[in-house]
């Protein structure tokens, strides 16, 4: 039998804890001329190129230089169901909730539709770099299953979950406190833990959800306490005066959340901007995780994400897209705006603290950082391959670049799916099969097949 052994050559970067300056070399390793051995999917060896080609075998090997290998990136938040509204124009949440997303949402009651857009969702998502995502389906139990079985059809490590919403919302958008249960119950039974994929117990938010649909996700937490949980906090004022008005007992509106046992460090609790002090103390204790939606928060006007703020009370920050409110699928393009929303407040985002973020920063937010999210021998080869010279502008620039921190300042500002120029999921190459060379073989570029075919068929 064939080996299914590849070996990756190329310029290697994985962080093995968050860089706390930007001169700060304790954090990463990079390799100059290094490679990584592949196997079943797996990171078995990394090191110099030398090194580890010696104990290679016959392993195919694929020459990325001068590009960079990291880890693939993690998005903790995204809407599957959004594709088809991601810029539409002109409101701010409550409004943009009723007036786009859950007409949309409604479209995905519909098997064929679910599962034409999962396809399209997924290809989006590596075509960026994203090689895992923790997102948000439709409160129908199809929409879920469209996306649990793209991603086993990919072999993707996803987290996901049907949003459970039984108010405050359209007719064909609302669940019951018992069917979302039962249609969670299912799922949990079905996908968790199967393959790669992991569910997340997903309360929308307070205002699409009942006292009694919250008590509900309360014992699907107790019951379930190895998922995750994903919900939305304090995006927009708007949204927390109402919220405060349907759960007047509420000390705040975490306290909502936190009275039916939702919070622990499986928790993940979208955009968190305006928060009170207890809710920061709060989130300190329990180790819930406020997630950083930059390009939605820009988009939507919701309001500045304090990291410095929240970091110094020892909370763990992700950073996410938010697709459909966020308007990029590129975690280079999420950093860019992130760059620029601490920017605003006098904190810092230096490069090698953002991609550690994307990669095994998010990764420990999620608890997952000895599976994904670094190259360490033994995770998983997910790995995303990037080119700082990917246009015009970004290889006019690189000729005025000498370090590692500028280059990656370069891909951090300027970089987006141009930048990918290979993605592998557990150890398949996911744009363009790449042909064996023989070694030693001097770098060359590939193009991308899949993605150019599909932009031939839309144009
Ligand atoms: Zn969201």
């Amino acid at each position: 039998m064939p080996s299914d052994r590849l070996l990756l050559r190329g310029r290697l970067l994985t962080f093995s804890a968050e860089p706390q300056s930007p001169d700060d070399t304790s954090a990463f390793d990079y390799i100059e001329d290094g490679a990584l051995l592949i196997e079943n999917g797996l990171i078995l060896r990394r090191g110099s190129y030398c090194e580890v080609v010696a104990g290679a075998g016959d392993a195919e090997i694929i020459d990325h230089r001068p590009k960079l290998l990291m880890a693939g990136f993690i998005d903790t938040h995204i809407h599957f169901p959004q594709v088809q509204i991601v810029a539409s124009w002109g409101a701010q949440l409550l409004d943009w909730l009723n007036t786009y997303t859950f007409p949309e949402e409604t479209r995905f009651a519909d098997e064929g539709h679910a599962a034409a857009m999962a396809c399209r969702f997924f290809d989006l998502l590596t075509d960026h770099g994203t090689t895992t995502a923790v997102a948000y389906c439709s409160v129908h139990k199809a929409s879920a299953e469209a996306y649990f079985e793209e991603a086993e059809q990919r072999n993707m490590r996803m987290i996901g979950g049907k949003v459970l919403m039984d108010r405050n919302a359209p007719d064909g958008l609302r669940d019951t406190p018992q069917s979302g249960y039962d249609d969670t119950k299912d799922l949990i039974a079905k996908w968790h833990g199967r393959g790669r994929a992991s569910y997340a117990i997903t309360p929308r938010f307070a205002i699409t959800s009942t006292p009694g649909q919250m008590e509900m996700a309360g014992a699907l937490v107790a019951e379930h306490p190895d998922c995750f949980v994903q919900t939305h906090l304090s995006e927009n004022k708007n949204e927390i005066a109402y919220t405060l008005e349907l759960y007047p007992e509420a000390r705040d509106y975490l306290d909502v959340y936190q009275r039916y046992g939702l919070l622990s460090d499986k928790m993940l609790l979208g955009h968190s901007i305006h928060l009170e002090q207890r809710e920061i103390d709060a989130l300190a204790e329990t180790g819930a995780r406020p997630v950083f939606c930059p390009t939605s928060n820009l988009f939507l006007g919701s309001g500045l994400f304090d990291d410095a703020g929240l970091r110094s009370k020892g909370i763990v920050n992700a950073i996410a897209t938010d697709i459909g409110a966020g308007t990029s699928y590129s975690m280079l393009q999420t950093l860019n705006e992130g760059y620029k929303i601490l920017q605003l407040q006098g904190q810092k985002l230096h490069p090698f603290r953002a991609f550690h973020w994307i990669t095994r920063g998010n990764a420990v937010a999620l608890g997952l950082e000895d599976r994904i999210g670094t190259l360490d021998e033994g995770t998983e080869a997910d790995i995303v391959v990037l080119d700082s010279r990917a246009t015009e502008a970004m290889a006019l620039r690189m000729e005025r670049a000498s370090t590692l921190a500028e280059e990656l300042f370069v891909l951090q500002m300027l970089g987006d799916d141009r930048a990918i120029d290979e993605v592998y999921v557990a150890g398949k190459p996911q744009k363009g099969k790449a042909p064996a060379v023989p070694q030693p073989a001097p770098a060359r570029t590939r193009k991308t097949p899949a993605t150019r075919e599909r932009d031939l068929v839309l144009s």
